[in-house]
């Protein structure tokens, strides 16, 4: 797994990809929506946390591209009820999720299960690249993987910040001249 900064960022750059001049609840509330989202897929370690071991369902149904469909259909429901366009919530849904699946995809993963299981639920496989991209997250208490963490994070986010910067820079700046036009 990649660090919570890394997906998050990820998120950033994929949804403002994927909606482009399409608002769902505001320029600056979409990119912490997109962030927030991103990081969801890692909660699956928490019924592993309360029964002990915090591996058992993580990497499970939730690292996959059908859970980024649930995704849609979810953000769907959330934006129809909202009176906004279902179908750019939908597509931001999905693209963001499986921004996380993709980045967790291409992570170095040391810990059982390897990889993600992609096409959850039509097969149980699952799928890891051997040119990772980004450093795996190791758990512990001493400074050796205090640093190897930093280390990961500061890789993630030299990679994957010009692009999240660059896609809240396009909605922004948006947003600032339709202010401009208002007021003028
Ligand atoms: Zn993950």
């Amino acid at each position: 797994m990649a660090t919570p900064l890394g997906h998050a960022l990820a998120g950033v750059a994929l949804g403002s990809l994927a909606t482009g001049r399409h608002d769902l609840i505001g320029p600056r509330a979409d990119l912490a929506l997109f962030a927030a989202l991103a990081v969801l897929p890692d909660l699956d370690f928490i019924p592993g946390l309360l029964s002990g071991d915090m591996a058992a369902w993580h990497h499970g149904a939730s690292h996959s591209l059908g859970a980024a469909l649930l995704c849609a259909l979810a953000m769907a429901l959330i934006g129809r009820r909202r009176g906004g366009a279902a179908i750019w919530w939908a597509w931001a849904g999905f693209m963001v999720w499986a921004s996380h699946v993709l980045v967790d995809y291409l992570t170095l993963d040391t810990l059982p299960p390897h990889g993600v299981p992609l096409f959850w639920p039509f097969s149980a496989e699952y799928f890891r690249t051997d040119n990772w991209v980004f450093l795996d997250v190791k758990r512990g208490l001493s400074m050796a993987v205090f640093w190897h963490d930093i280390k990961a994070a500061v890789w993630e986010t030299l990679i994957l910040a010009p692009l999240a910067a660059w896609g809240a820079w396009f909605r922004l700046r948006r947003a600032a001249i339709a202010q401009m036009e208002t007021e003028a």
